[in-house]
């Protein structure tokens, strides 16, 4: 289908791309990589008066690794990230996700920033903006803000944003070298959005898994983390009969939503499926 007729600006400083989206009254909208709002677009499900285009607004691609974790730019593509080998150090549980993103093409053009904010409930990165604690940098005509996944998304494509702000950085907190990580997720076919997913990290006291981050994504109207689950890892030795509690946890703690893809029930088990691999995983690397 044709795209609806809309307006077109590419503002070259942040603040120009806030005052444009200000004076439309929430009937412009950003452009990033265009892979979500262009079909959306094509499929009337979003009319804007107007795009603004984010792509000559400078730092917004910028990728920083330091001492207090990884901060992504908003205009970072996938293939930003999986085509950068600090990654395997720096975050590899990102890394990990990020490669399940859809296929080679929209990998190519499709953003961090798009990515949070439209909130999709199947996709990889707000999973791991939930599972980390990440905290996502806004700037709106207000000025600028910071607020914690926990906060930001609030319903399937619905997040804490304001029609004039726009998504700067998200920043995911430094990753220590022998935190065990696990990441799984089950699509129909390889690059679909996932039915399920879940990622996981714990660290390490003695034997002890503690500081167990558990994040689902896909399973119900929002990615978010399974404290009962989480609850259930800490302060326990990692063995196989750890693994298949925490899975059977996660199935328990999860309120999952029903669609054509898959009933509410098979998604429970799923994650449950997948929660006790991700763990098994995570002990075993
Ligand atoms: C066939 C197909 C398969 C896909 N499979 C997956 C998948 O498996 N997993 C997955 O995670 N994604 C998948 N995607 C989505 C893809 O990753 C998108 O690129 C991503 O969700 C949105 O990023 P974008 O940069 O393209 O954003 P855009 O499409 O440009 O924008 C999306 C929304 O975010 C807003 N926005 C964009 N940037 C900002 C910003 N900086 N601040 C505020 N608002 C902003 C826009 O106004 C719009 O509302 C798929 C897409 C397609 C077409």
């Amino acid at each position: 289908m044709k795209l609806p007729p809309f307006e077109y600006a590419c503002p070259a400083s942040l603040d120009e791309a806030v005052a444009l989206l200000a004076a439309h009254n929430g009937e412009a909208k950003v452009l990033a990589g265009g892979q979500s709002l262009m079909p959306m677009m094509a499929f009337r499900v979003a009319q804007p008066s107007l795009l603004v285009d984010l792509r000559k607004l400078p730092g917004l691609k910028e990728i920083r690794i330091g001492a207090d974790g990884v901060r992504l730019g908003a205009l970072v593509r996938w293939r930003d990230i999986l085509d950068d080998r600090r990654f395997a150090i720096a975050h590899p549980l990102l890394k990990e996700a990020i490669s399940h993103v859809a296929h080679y093409q929209i990998r190519n053009r499709g953003t961090v920033g798009g990515s949070l904010a439209h909130a999709d409930p199947a996709s990889e990165m707000p999973g791991i903006a939930q599972a980390c604690e990440a905290e996502i940098a806004v700037m709106g005509t207000a000025g600028a803000r910071t607020i914690k996944a926990r906060d930001f998304f609030q319903g399937a494509l619905t997040t804490a944003l304001t029609p004039d702000e726009i998504i700067t950085e998200v920043h995911l907190p430094a990753w220590p070298a022998k935190r065990r990580w696990g990441f799984q997720e089950f699509a129909r076919r390889r690059g679909d959005f996932a039915m399920a997913g879940v990622a996981l990290y714990y660290d390490e006291d003695g034997r002890k898994a503690g500081n167990a981050h558990i994040g689902v994504f896909g399973v119900g109207d929002r990615a978010h983390r399974l404290a009962k689950a989480e609850a259930t890892l800490n302060g326990n030795a990692v063995d196989e009969a750890l693994c298949v509690a925490v899975g059977e946890a996660a199935s328990a703690e999860v309120d999952p939503q029903e669609d054509i893809h898959a009933s509410a029930p098979y998604r429970r088990a799923l994650t449950g499926t997948l929660a006790e691999r991700a763990l098994r995983a995570a002990a075993a690397r």
